[in-house]
């Protein structure tokens, strides 16, 4: 009979468990990496004249402040 101590046992297992971890994880990596980030439906602007903050529609190039009705342009407006 083969005689293991008690922390080969336990080191064994701890081993075994996470090569079982890094397994799980890089199939879900694999799969996972042809994932594209999509483009965010909204976008949050603030006014520049009044500093109103507010969400436009990224596709505008030209956005309409609802506090003091001042156009702004894409380059002009700032991200929070
Ligand atoms: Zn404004």
């Amino acid at each position: 009979m083969i005689r293991v101590s008690m922390p080969t046992i336990l080191l064994l297992y701890l081993g075994i468990m996470l090569f079982f971890l890094f397994f799980i994880w890089l199939t879900s990596h694999l799969k996972g990496g042809k994932k594209k980030d999509l483009p965010p439906l909204l976008k949050f602007i603030s006014c520049e004249y009044c500093h109103h903050p507010f969400l436009v529609k990224p596709e505008h190039p030209i956005h309409q402040c609802p506090q003091c009705s001042c156009l702004l342009k894409e380059e002009n407006s700032s991200d929070i």
